[in-house]
């Protein structure tokens, strides 16, 4: 990884394993993580572009969901992995999760003859708007610029727009990332409000009513600063699948499927609400925009103080081999 300030001075520069033997970054691109899931699974059990419109409990306990193209499915049991703007968890009496003040613009860089970076994260630090770029493939190379806005402003979709805004924010910057901007195809561009929700116990409701559970966002929105997302509604996955499989396998009854619900939610919530918290803090902290408190920052505390070792703790999991080899 590499820490640049936004003058294109390199403030540190290390290897993940010299920080601690278990790191490792592995940039993997959307579009390819969900192919590669969906390989896994008969082609007729994968429907895309079905969109929820409702969702209903039916007289004998099953779940009816409705869907716009005028669609009704009638489930024994829902895994809603539908996002941050969830309507199933918004079924389920959960609150819209809260813009934190900062927005981010990504995007994917496409080389045609090749990407020219070295495989390293790259981290471009400035007040109250950071940047960050890192190759995904021998093509392909991802970035972000997260900025500070108190407020939302207007919805901007037109990707000419959106890129003139993404290179007004970093315009003195090292030219690598206004390059990588440039190059990136329109259909890659997006503007994305930070958002999260603190799911209090006692507060919000727990991941599941009825048939009904919920993975990922649509349960425990979270800031990307630690990059846990999606690692986590995978984690959730894995956990959850163990849970019904076993319920299933065991006569699936409907006390046996609710107690995995409730043992998922027991396990995961231990572990996604403090990342959610920790996501905020370290968002706020990044974000800074004070000259003196950067400056620090940038001659003190990224060159001389942290050390990653103990701050990646987070990401470990252990995720055990998935399928049991029989
Ligand atoms: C700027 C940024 C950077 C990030 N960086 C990282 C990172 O480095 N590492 C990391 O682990 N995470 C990262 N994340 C977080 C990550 O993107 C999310 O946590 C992850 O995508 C959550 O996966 P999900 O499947 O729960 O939800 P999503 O990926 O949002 O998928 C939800 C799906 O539900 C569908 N859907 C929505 N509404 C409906 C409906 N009504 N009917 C049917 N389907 C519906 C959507 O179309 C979508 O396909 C980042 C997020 C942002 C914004």
């Amino acid at each position: 990884m590499v820490v640049k300030s936004e003058d294109g001075q390199q403030l540190r520069s290390f290897r993940f394993k010299d920080e601690d033997q278990s790191q490792e970054v592995r940039a993997v691109e959307r579009r390819i993580l969900l192919e590669t899931l969906a390989n896994q699974l008969p082609t007729e059990s994968v429907r895309f572009s079905s969109k929820l419109a409702n969702i209903e409990t039916s007289e004998n306990g099953a779940t009816l969901l409705q869907l716009t193209d005028g669609t009704q499915i009638l489930a024994k049991i829902v895994v809603a992995c539908d996002g941050i703007r969830s309507p199933v968890a918004k079924w389920m009496g959960f609150s819209d999760p809260k813009y934190v003040g900062h927005c981010s613009f990504r995007g994917l860089g496409v080389y045609d003859g090749g990407q020219p970076f070295e495989p390293r994260v790259n981290y471009v630090y400035g007040r109250g708007i950071r940047a960050g770029y890192v190759p995904v493939s021998p093509t392909k190379v991802y970035w972000f610029v997260c900025f500070n806005s108190p407020s939302l402003g207007p919805r901007v979709t037109d990707p000419s727009i959106l890129k003139q805004q993404a290179k007004d924010l970093v315009k003195n910057w090292p030219s690598d990332l206004l390059n990588l901007i440039d190059i990136t195809p329109d259909e890659t561009l997006s503007k994305t409000p930070l958002v999260d929700r603190w799911n209090w116990p006692g507060i919000s409701p727990g991941p599941s009513r009825g048939s009904v559970v919920l993975v990922g966002d649509a349960w425990h929105p979270m800031t990307p600063n630690l990059g846990q997302g999606a690692c986590c509604a995978l984690e959730d996955s894995v956990v959850l699948a163990r849970k019904l499989a076993a319920a299933i396998e065991s006569g699936p009854s409907s006390t046996a499927i609710d107690e995995a619900f409730r043992s998922y939610g027991e396990e995961r919530w231990p572990r996604v609400f403090p990342l959610t918290i920790r996501a905020n803090v370290v968002g706020s902290l990044l974000q800074w925009e004070n000259p003196v408190v950067c400056g620090v920052r940038n001659r003190v505390v990224i060159p001389k103080l942290v050390r990653l070792g103990p701050m990646l703790e987070h990401t470990d999991f252990e995720c055990e081999p998935l399928v049991s080899a029989k």
